[in-house]
């Protein structure tokens, strides 16, 4: 039979793994004892409903195999099986959806963080890590042909029809040859296996057992002087099987929590935070549930799926239970287990399911109360996971027209002005002076470029500290929460920050002075702008643009962005200092060259575009006028 090539990015990233960027080999034992439990959890599920399959919970079991002479290593399960075309789609291909983004991260400089096995779940290529040669003998539930996948690595596969008298599966791995460094024949050896399935596969739920080699006196040499030693073989079951989620908090380390994330949930790195719990009551479970360290790849795309892994009473329900998490939580990982959920509870069920709702409005608190004492408690974490997480907090205040904004705004931070730091709302309040009437905040592309702000400096020489947003979402999350703790929040856009009037106090003169040239540049500026008004929060500089209305600049952007057609467009009002000296100077050319005045008032309105990160309307005339400026 000819051999078949594997998908070609998946032959690359085969290479790699083989040419072992992963360093810890070890994991491989792992890999595929979990996908062999996977696939009794499909077969013990059928068995619920399906009389035919025959066997009984306690029927299922993983089995490990050395065999010294041949160099193989074998593990076998009765699970579900895989017929040709299984074969084929789970096991010439490499974890397709990730290879993309594996390629991409190749190209970064940092090749040594990269854990491709984790990442991409190619847990069973990582047998080839340590196997040169690797048979799969395989019969699904329900077939009545076996099928054998055989591959010596990158060069390709081959898959053809065999005999398997049960259905499941056996892995048969040929280990590599030992070189100087490598002894891979420690894979064979019955201590060390049966430590890295205590290490790594000790929750497995399915005995996972083993011949294991022992030592016993001979029967007629008991009770002789020199007793005779023999060996024996007996079974063994390697894991204590015991979920980890039912194991009482303090008889679980942090490693085995982390070794159970990064296992299950494919991630390189260990979870930020593990978060236990059991609640009793109207709804009885237990839920082990994570918070990952690193923004998963796919995120922010629809491969990510949101969900709890979902257990009756230690058997797998459902791998990605949706209702049990709100959206602004979707980065959460775990389980839980609860003997009140039903068995065969259908996808249509769930939605209405009252004991779902239940343990989703529960754990909901649960996770939001953790998040809280970390931050209160371990700022670092909570910036970490801010970093990763923060904007899907946003997210959640302005969904659903803000009705869960209650609950999150305490778990927001935003960058301070002043402190040069991020915030949270509460401690901008605490620090907010006596006077100060409103939480004021200012967006823009960066810091520093909202910090070059003209309409700040004032707010900054009163010493009150602005908020600096920069994701897209942060003024609409500002839109959504409105007041906190009575304290309006307020862009440093608005017309009223309700700064103390009496500072401001201008001469008869001056308003007067400043009343003409506003209507000067009203007349001017035309359609241009909706208005123009003399400033209250401008000092050195001349003008600056704000938005009247709903919509801000920032939006303006946002909006025209997500839909170009739209024209969208925040209503211009120029703010103008009267009492600055290109504005006086403007006003001074009136009476003696009105067109020299017009074009000040034009190059100010410019100026003013510019400052607020807009395009200007009309670039080769604003540049003329700069160009005339200078003869
Ligand atoms: P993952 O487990 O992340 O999906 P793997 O490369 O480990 O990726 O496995 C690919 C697929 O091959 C599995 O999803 C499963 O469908 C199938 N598979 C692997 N091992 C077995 C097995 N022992 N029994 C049945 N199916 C298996």
């Amino acid at each position: 039979m000819a051999k078949k090539q594997f998908k070609s990015e998946s032959k690359r990233l085969l290479d790699l793994m083989i040419n072992s960027i992963y360093t810890n080999r070890d994991i491989f034992l792992r890999e595929i004892i979990s996908n062999a439990s996977d696939a009794i959890d499909k077969l013990c599920f059928k068995s619920l409903t399906d009389s035919n399959v025959g066997l009984e919970r306690s029927d299922f079991k993983i089995s490990i195999s050395a065999q010294k002479d041949t160099r193989t290593l074998t593990v076998s399960d009765n699970g579900i099986g895989m017929d040709s075309e299984d074969l084929e789609n789970n096991l010439g291909i490499i974890a397709s959806s990730g290879s993309y983004k594996f390629k991409q991260e190749m190209e970064d400089k940092d090749k040594e963080d990269i854990d491709i096995i984790g990442q991409f779940g190619v847990g069973f290529y990582s047998a080839f890590m340590v196997a040169k040669d690797i048979t799969v003998i395989t019969k699904k539930y329900g077939c009545d042909t076996a099928y054998k996948w055989h591959s010596t690595g990158a060069d390709g596969y081959t898959i053809t029809k065999c005999d398997k008298e049960n259905v499941g599966t056996d892995i048969i791995m040929v280990l590599k040859d030992n070189t100087d460094e490598d002894k891979y024949d420690d894979y064979l050896e019955q201590y060390k296996l049966s430590s890295l399935v205590k290490k790594y596969s000790d929750y497995i739920r399915y005995p996972i057992e083993m011949e294991m080699k022992k030592s016993r006196v001979k029967e007629e040499t008991k009770d002789s002087d020199k007793p005779e030693y023999e060996d024996y073989f007996e079974k063994e079951t390697l894991n204590s099987m015991v979920p980890l989620w039912q194991k009482p908090k303090k008889d679980v380390t942090q490693e085995e929590y982390n070794n159970f994330y990064m296992e299950k949930f494919m991630d390189y790195n260990q979870p930020l935070k593990v978060i236990t719990t059991s609640v009793e009551g109207v709804v009885t479970y237990k839920a082990m549930l994570f918070i990952p360290s690193k923004t998963p790849y796919n995120y922010f795309t629809k491969e990510y799926k949101k969900g709890l892994q979902l257990y009756s009473s230690g058997v797998l329900i459902m791998d990605n239970c949706e209702e049990l998490l709100p959206e602004h939580f979707r980065f959460v990982k775990g389980v839980v287990d609860s003997p009140d959920v039903s068995l065969n509870i259908s996808r249509e069920m769930l939605q209405q399911d009252r004991v779902l709702k239940q343990m989703e409005k529960t754990l909901e608190k649960k996770i939001k109360n953790e998040l809280s004492s970390v931050l209160k408690k371990d700022r670092e974490t909570y910036e970490k996971f801010y970093a990763s997480f923060g904007i899907q907090l946003k997210y959640g205040c302005v969904s659903d027209f803000g009705a869960h904004k209650n609950d999150l705004q305490d778990l927001l931070l935003f960058y301070s002005g002043k402190e040069k730091k991020n915030i949270t709302l509460a401690e901008y309040v605490d620090a907010m002076k006596e006077e100060q009437k409103y939480i004021y905040y200012a967006t823009g592309e960066s810091a520093e470029a909202i910090d070059r702000l003209p309409v700040l400096e004032l707010l900054k020489e009163k010493g009150y500290d602005i908020l600096y947003l920069t994701d897209e979402v942060d003024e609409f999350c500002m839109q959504s929460i409105i007041n906190y703790k009575d304290k309006e929040l307020r862009s440093v856009l608005n017309d009223d920050l309700g700064l103390p009037e009496d500072e401001n106090k201008e001469t008869e003169e001056e308003k007067k002075s400043g009343e003409g040239t506003v209507n000067f540049m009203k007349e001017t500026l035309g359609e241009k702008v909706s208005d123009v008004v003399v400033s209250k929060k401008l000092k050195s500089y001349p003008v600056v643009l704000t938005a009247k209305g709903g919509v801000s600049f920032e939006m303006e952007k946002y909006l025209n962005q997500m839909n170009p057609e739209g024209g969208v467009k925040a209503q211009r009002v120029l703010e103008i200092n009267p009492n600055h000296e290109t504005v006086k100077a403007m006003m001074s050319y009136i009476d003696t060259d009105m067109e020299k005045a017009k074009n000040y008032c034009q190059l100010l309105l410019g100026q003013a575009t510019l400052m607020a990160g807009l395009e200007l309307e009309n670039t080769a005339e604003y540049s003329n006028l700069v160009l005339s400026l200078m003869k």
